[in-house]
């Protein structure tokens, strides 16, 4: 019974492939921001052969193969997949950390990363750098995705954090370092198991030394340096050694960051040799906090649900029960009015922001977290739409190596796009709900 089945299956699906004469889609009639900056090519035309953009242009001039699929994009906003830069898939928004730590870590690479992943994507976002994980989990679920085993954003993952000493309990995810020989082993160690990128916190508790060769051997080993800017001597000495990306705005409740710094941060973007100096200031989740806590129906949008378990998700919904109350968030209101004031700081001195979210942590949810930082960014400190859509799609990609590959719908490169109805540069917030998610050539909403 079961045989033939199977057979009949095997059949159906023969005749189906047999059936569809073409594998190109075509995105036709919407509003195009290719993700490098110009003017929005309007009646647009994206054909997809397989995993690839085949071509861009205008319905014009831009002829749809007979037998394509048709997808109309008629009033829509087309563009590259997003990109989120600071996403910890191994956590979901629970409140309490320390019980976290030591209830979930037997479900993180079956359930819990997965379940993180698709949700980011069902978000339309495509890529996502995953910042401080289990190394053997990170890279398993990585790879699951890149090979389509499991359905989520193509993850960038930088496996174990690094920093002076892991907190008790969290050893299997935060490795420390005493000495600048051993910094150089683990980051070794790192790179051997093929993480992407390598993590690094409380930098200012290591001797300069140890961060120094953490930072040189990551180098060495073509291995990009993400750290925090959560206290001005991390922000120095990531600045002294050659980081190469900043996480958060950092410096609590302090109104703004101190001169020196600013003067160092002058000195390093004024070296075009060395690049533009990244900022991901993960703004949103500070920002939009006494919203949520006065605004609670937010979290009771299911799009978080997705991919887990409803013990574990009743868990989640226990932990968050009184917004109010959470410790994580108690110096958030005296930060929140800083926030502006020091991304217009890193913006006036020319650094390129990108968006990253911090996704994961309480309440903050990865099906929600992406599209609030655009909003805020946009709508709370008046940033520039396409500012803030190029830092979510063509910066992130350049920044990881993968430009040649990602970051914008150009022919040649992987088909990550995403629609949504409407004019996302007058209605940034439309990215709420993208009503098309296309990565890798596969529709998957
Ligand atoms: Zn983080």
């Amino acid at each position: 019974m079961n045989r033939t089945i199977s057979t009949l299956a095997l059949l159906l699906l023969s005749f189906c492939a047999f059936a569809q004469p073409s594998t190109i889609k075509a995105l036709v009639g919407g509003t195009l921001i290719d993700g490098f900056g110009s003017d929005p090519i309007k009646n647009s035309v994206i054909l997809i052969e397989g995993e690839k953009i085949k071509a861009v242009g205008h319905m014009d001039d831009t002829p749809i193969p007979p037998g394509a699929e048709i997808i109309s994009t008629e009033g829509m906003s087309v563009l590259p997949g997003l990109w989120d830069m600071h996403v910890h898939t191994m956590i979901n928004g629970h409140a309490d950390y320390d019980y976290w730590d030591k209830t979930y870590p037997p479900l993180f690479r079956e359930v819990i990363m997965p379940a993180s992943a698709h949700q980011l994507l069902m978000a339309g976002v495509t890529s996502a750098r995953d910042l401080g994980g289990p190394l053997e989990e990170s890279i398993a679920v990585r790879d699951a995705i890149n090979k389509g085993d499991i359905p989520g954003a193509t993850l960038y993952v930088s496996g174990p954090f690094i920093q002076h000493k892991p907190y008790p309990g969290t050893e299997a995810f935060r490795w420390g370092v005493d000495s600048p020989e051993d910094g150089r082993k683990k980051v070794r160690q790192l790179a051997r198991a093929g993480v992407d990128v390598i993590k690094v916190v409380d930098q200012d508790q290591m001797t300069l030394e140890e961060f120094r060769a953490v930072v040189d051997e990551a180098h060495k080993n073509n291995l990009k340096v993400v750290a925090h800017s959560h206290r001005p001597n991390e922000i120095r000495m990531g600045l002294t050694v050659g980081v190469d990306c900043f996480e958060h705005t950092g410096l609590s409740s302090a109104p703004r960051y101190p001169d020196d710094i600013m003067e160092m941060v002058r000195e390093r973007t004024a070296q075009m040799n060395l690049g533009p100096l990244f900022w991901c200031p993960t703004v949103e989740g500070l920002y939009n906090y006494e919203y949520v806590r006065d605004n609670r129906e937010k979290l009771d949008n299911d799009s978080w649900h997705l991919g887990l378990p409803d013990s574990v998700i009743a868990d989640i919904q226990n932990s968050i029960k009184h917004p109010d109350r959470l410790p994580y968030f108690q110096l958030t209101p005296s930060r929140k009015p800083t926030l502006e004031t020091k991304i217009n700081q890193l913006l006036d001195a020319g650094v390129v922001l990108m968006v990253g979210t911090d996704s994961g942590i309480p309440m903050k949810f990865h099906s929600q977290s992406t599209w609030n930082e655009l909003d805020v960014w946009v709508n709370e400190f008046g940033i520039d739409p396409m500012y803030a859509i190029r830092s979510a799609t063509y910066w992130p990609a350049l920044w990881m190596g993968v430009a040649d590959a990602v970051g914008t719908i150009t022919p040649g490169k992987y088909a990550d796009i995403i629609a949504v109805d409407g004019d996302v540069l007058r209605y940034i917030s439309l990215l709420q709900d993208v009503d098309l998610v296309i990565k890798h050539g596969k529709r998957y909403k």
